[in-house]
């Protein structure tokens, strides 16, 4: 065998617009008041009580880790399409977190002229997976007084690049606001391939697509537990057209569920009403943390229809209240330097009504 002489460095083969990347960043947060990333403050199995918690360990307690899971995962398709009334004409397909199901959908796509249409500000997952498969991504600006659809520019460009697909995130990360549903169904009705309505914020939301996916063929509404309790087990659901679900079947990796996320998505979502509770808690918090803010002066404070609200700082420099908070030691995210419609902002999940308090004084004295 040759080996390489010492001192003769390998070319790396990694495509330049990859190198040119940097690693999704996720911030250092122990110790920390953690209200930056939309998870739900209740820590699960610890928000069950003790009889549910030992159920739980009992059913792990059966699972068979020398064996592959179930690749179809078909026990607990069925519990997410009893639990959230999938549509019985619509077929299901889950991913490990939504954003697997974004890779799939943009990697059935991607061709060289192919373009995926989104807005701006929009989820980063949308462009990052985009570049990853090489595919064309255009965001529409939003109206940058309100975040709302601009539909002149949307029909433009839906008219001028075809896209394969349109991601539309209901109600929308970063900015928390729901688009206006005509405008949505119009959207749906004018694209000429698919569109995604991304519902990871739906146990938070007034309205939802889900029980119309018979009324678009071209329409998928995915969701995912993450936002709703269940960060840690990365599961994620897409529903859709059974002859388009076969489509993204064949390029699922076979076991992209792993049996332990199996076991605990079906047993949490058995007991559902403790998800929905801390649900309807978390809105009432977000109501409360609402209206604390706007009543804070020099902030403008923007709707939200998530589990997380997006404000911006008109007299004080954002990334500077942003580090007064961490030195605080809570942790919240500093969107103001991402683009130039976030200029000033930050956005803050909602947490335990002891941690939204923390957070609140931390951010007045900021402000102060
Ligand atoms: C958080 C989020 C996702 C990704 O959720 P995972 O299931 O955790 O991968 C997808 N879309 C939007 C809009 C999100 O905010």
């Amino acid at each position: 065998m040759r080996s390489r002489a010492a001192g003769v460095s390998m070319k790396t083969p990694v495509r330049p617009e990859i190198q040119a990347l940097s690693a999704y960043h996720v911030a250092e947060a122990d110790g920390m008041v953690k209200l930056d990333a939309m998870e739900n403050p209740y820590a699960w199995p610890a928000c069950l009580p003790e009889a549910l918690q030992q159920q739980w360990l009992e059913v792990l307690r059966q699972a068979r880790l020398n064996r592959y899971p179930d690749p179809h995962a078909k026990r607990l398709a069925a519990t997410i399409r009893d639990v959230f009334a999938v549509p019985a004409a619509s077929d299901i397909v889950l991913g490990n977190g939504s954003d697997e199901l974004i890779h799939l959908l943009i990697t059935a796509v991607a061709a060289p002229d192919a373009v995926v249409l989104s807005v701006a500000p929009g989820f980063v997952m949308y462009p990052m997976i985009a570049l990853f498969n090489r595919v064309k991504y255009v965001a529409v600006p939003l109206l940058a007084e309100d975040f709302s659809l601009d539909m002149a520019a949307m029909r433009e460009a839906i008219e001028q690049y075809q896209p394969k697909v349109v991601f539309l995130a209901y109600p929308n990360n970063p900015t928390g606001n729901l688009f206006a549903r005509q405008q949505v169904e119009e959207i749906i009705d004018r694209a000429p391939g698919w569109v995604v309505i991304d519902e990871a914020y739906a146990a938070f939301a007034a309205d939802s697509f889900l029980s119309r996916l018979r009324e678009f063929p071209n329409l998928l509404v995915m969701r995912t537990l993450s936002k709703m309790g269940l960060a840690g087990l990365r599961l994620g659901y897409l529903c859709a057209a059974p002859e388009l679900v076969s489509e993204l079947d064949k390029i699922r990796l076979p076991y992209n569920i792993n049996s332990l996320t199996q076991l605990s998505a079906e047993f949490a979502l058995a007991h559902r009403e403790i998800l929905d509770q801390q649900a309807s808690a978390l809105c009432r918090q977000r109501q409360q943390m609402m209206e604390r803010l706007q009543d804070m002066p020099g902030l403008q404070v923007f709707p939200s229809q998530a589990n997380f609200i997006l404000f911006r700082t008109q007299h004080k420099d954002a990334s500077g209240v942003f580090a007064a908070l961490k030195q605080s030691g809570v942790l919240i995210k500093d969107l103001s330097a991402t683009t130039e419609s976030l200029k000033g902002c930050l956005r803050v999940t909602i947490g335990l009504a002891d941690e939204n308090e923390k957070f609140l004084a931390a951010l007045e004295m900021a402000l102060g």
